[in-house]
């Protein structure tokens, strides 16, 4: 038995998918639509009677991100009542999945995975000024997938780095939007803590609106949790909610036993046959090319892993940045990236734009951009100089452009040496103590020069040059 406490994190998240229609009736996938009840019917408002039919294409989804994530596919799998009663759930039970999810093991970031499976969302309450409740039914009935981790995660930082990725699995294969403000993505962490090889009590923490409160609630109840047991207390297994204004976890009500939903199979929904309904292998084969083949790839050409993660966090971005490097070296793509992530982003970032590659400059005259500087045509200077009329001016002949704003640096020898012989006469006294043999004046000429040259010489020039005069 060791003194120090062991914190083990499970998480369950929950993902609405990006179809058309709901789940099992034709409205209209709009949870979030701005008028309320306006995506409804019978179907999605539990009127007696009616029959749910299953969304192909929020099942053919759920299949994409099992096989986004190495995990095996259900030969068979079906629907389960779990029977509770909200206001926001009119039919007495929600529709999900119990003993036969649709997808099963697999792991993200080396963290194992339980199950995916296949639910409904429940309609929105939401409480007026003279306290009512208010529901809304936009959102009842909207496929949601929930993903469920083994609980192998030890610290706050590899959970969110695990929601993470799943956000850009999540994405990458067009499964959901998964923005986690929106609601789109809501991650649940259960938490506990342990002196030994037996788990410690849990408790499950909700409304983690960010990856940063996700890390945070994660922090504050490992440390509660620790000061607890050390004050010789007991952690009793609850729900707790997060309240970001504050920074710490409360509780919200003690966690009910998972027996009493009373799980059975629906009886009105088909029992599901995927092998047949679905060409698993040509699932596989529209997989588009993952984060974690990327990173790969993107290490291997030596770029800074922070730009890996910047490149590789958009789907978009990254497919931009494949085109700008192709048939290119690493020295190349390291250039290319650096001017995207940090010139690029910090312009759009200033003008509140969105990062995504609508908003970059186009392919070619990045390219050429580079290419400039590569060929020593263009200072980095000049090259920051140019960037913003490339993200106004899609159609921009950059190499015009850096003509027009004298950007170009001169490398003809002959022209640098009469700016150097300018630069001379114009400071007779240190160029006679450099010629003297006082070196430190090197840079100081060099500068003089750029100044000269409207920054359009070449400073690695006009140091040989000076050296020779
Ligand atoms: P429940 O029946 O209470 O819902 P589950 O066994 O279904 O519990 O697990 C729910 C989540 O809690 C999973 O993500 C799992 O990894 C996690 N979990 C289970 N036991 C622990 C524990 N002792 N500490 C932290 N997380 C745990
Ligand atoms: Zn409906
Ligand atoms: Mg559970």
């Amino acid at each position: 038995m060791s003194n120090e406490y062991t914190p083990t994190i499970g998480l369950e998240i929950h993902a609405e998918l990006h179809t058309n229609s709901k789940m099992w009736c034709g409205c209209k996938n709009d949870p979030n639509a701005e008028k309320p009840n306006t995506n409804i019917c019978e179907v999605c408002m539990a009127h007696p009677g009616t029959l749910p039919v299953p969304n192909k294409e929020a099942i053919r989804k759920v299949i994409k991100v099992g096989l986004s994530v190495g995990a095996d596919i259900a030969d068979f799998t079906e629907f389960d009542r779990k029977n509770y009663f909200y206001p926001d759930i009119p039919k007495g039970y929600q529709l999900s999945q119990y003993k036969l999810p649709i997808v099963s093991n697999g792991e993200i970031k080396g963290i194992a995975l339980t199950r995916i499976h296949l639910e409904e969302d429940t309609a929105k309450s939401g409480h007026d000024n003279d306290g009512y409740t208010l529901i809304d039914f936009n959102r009842a009935g909207v496929p949601l997938m929930e993903l469920v981790t083994e609980p192998v995660i030890h610290n706050a930082e590899d959970a969110g780095n695990f929601a993470r990725e799943l956000q850009r699995i999540l994405r990458y294969v067009g499964a959901s939007e998964a923005n986690m403000e929106m609601g789109q993505m809501r991650v649940e962490a259960n938490i506990s803590v342990s002196k030994d090889s037996k788990f410690g009590t849990k408790v499950e923490v909700k409304n983690l609106n960010s990856f940063r409160s996700v890390e945070e609630a994660i922090k504050f109840e490992i440390a509660r949790h620790i000061e607890v047991l050390n004050e010789g207390g007991v952690i009793v297994q609850e729900t707790r909610g997060w309240d970001e204004t504050k920074q710490i976890t409360f509780s919200q009500r003690k966690k009910e036993n998972a027996h009493d939903y009373r799980y059975f199979p629906d009886p009105d929904l088909p029992k599901l046959y995927l092998s047949e309904l679905f060409d698993i292998e040509e699932l596989k084969k529209e997989l588009p090319e993952l984060p974690k083949e990327r990173r790969e790839k993107y290490k291997s050409l030596s770029l800074k892993d922070e730009a890996v993660e910047i490149i590789l966090n958009d789907m978009s971005t990254a497919d931009y940045f494949e085109k700008v490097i192709e048939g290119k070296n690493n020295d190349y793509a390291n250039l290319a990236s650096n001017y995207l992530v940090a010139d690029i982003f910090g312009l759009l970032k200033k003008d509140s734009k969105e990062l995504i590659s609508s908003n970059f400059p186009s392919i070619e005259s990045f390219r050429e951009l580079i290419d400039m500087i590569v060929a020593n045509e263009l200072s980095s200077r000049g090259a920051k100089d140019l960037l913003p009329f490339m993200l106004t001016d899609k159609n921009l002949d950059v190499k015009k452009k850096a003509e027009e704003l004298g950007l170009i640096q001169k490398n003809d020898i002959e022209a640098l040496k009469k700016i150097v012989e300018t630069v001379a006469k114009a400071n007779e006294t240190q160029w006679n103590e450099f010629k003297g043999g006082n070196e430190k004046l090197l840079m100081f000429f060099v500068g003089q020069c750029m100044k000269e040259s409207k920054g359009s010489g070449n400073p690695q020039m006009f140091q040989e040059i000076i050296k020779q005069f």
